[in-house]
C-alpha cells in the first residue's frame, strides 16, 4: 500500500473495495474472517483480502467521512 495511502487511513475509516464496492468498516470487522469489530483497516492481517471479490488490500480505497 503506498505510503500517502496510508497515512489517510485512522483507526475509524472505512475503506472501499474499487473493484466490487465492498465496504471495510473498523466498526463492524469481518466476520467471514473472523476479525473482531474494531480492527483498523492497517491493523488487518497481511493475508486479507475483500471478502466477496478477493482483491488485495491496496485496491482498497478510503472512504471520506466518518
Ligand atoms: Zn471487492
Amino acid at each position: 500500500m503506498p505510503a500517502a495511502t496510508t497515512l489517510r487511513i485512522g483507526e475509524h475509516t472505512r475503506l472501499e473495495c474499487r473493484i466490487c464496492w465492498y465496504v471495510y468498516d473498523p466498526a463492524e470487522g469481518d466476520e467471514f474472517e473472523q476479525i473482531p469489530p474494531g480492527t483498523a483497516f492497517t491493523d488487518l492481517p497481511d493475508h486479507w483480502r475483500c471478502p466477496q471479490c478477493d482483491a488485495e488490500q491496496d485496491k482498497f480505497l478510503p472512504l471520506d467521512g466518518t
